[in-house]
């Protein structure tokens, strides 16, 4: 049997991977953003734009946000941290133009995101 630090070493090519900005407005969102959201394949984006322009909709999946969990900046156990496993640097800009979204959160915001 591995030790924790070998199974996070391992899984560590899908860790969460921590994006550095918001995907509307690309505002910086630091590890340690309390306004950071992500859906369940990590797009990003901040508090304001997920409430004023998403209404809860990702607009790359269709599924709904929760607050980024913050990945502890000291080593709490041995190998596991923001210094071993970093955020990642590359800035990620929306795939579809902003009206396209309008339409397309208009078509889901009303459904619960677990009935999505
Ligand atoms: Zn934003
Ligand atoms: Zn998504």
């Amino acid at each position: 049997m591995g030790t924790w630090t070998n199974d996070i070493e391992r899984k560590e090519a899908r860790l969460l991977e921590l994006r550095p900005n918001c995907e509307w407005c690309d505002k910086d969102l630091p590890p340690a953003s309390q306004e950071a959201m992500i859906c369940t394949y990590e797009c990003t984006f901040c508090r304001t734009c997920v409430e004023a322009h998403l209404r809860n909709v990702c607009p790359n999946c269709g599924g709904g946000f929760c607050p980024r969990p913050i990945r502890p900046h000291l080593d709490r156990r041995p190998g596991v941290s923001l210094r071993y496993q970093m955020p990642s640097t590359t800035r990620v800009h929306l795939s579809f133009d902003k009206a396209e979204i309008a339409d397309f959160v208009r078509g889901v915001a009303h459904i619960p995101p677990l009935e999505r």
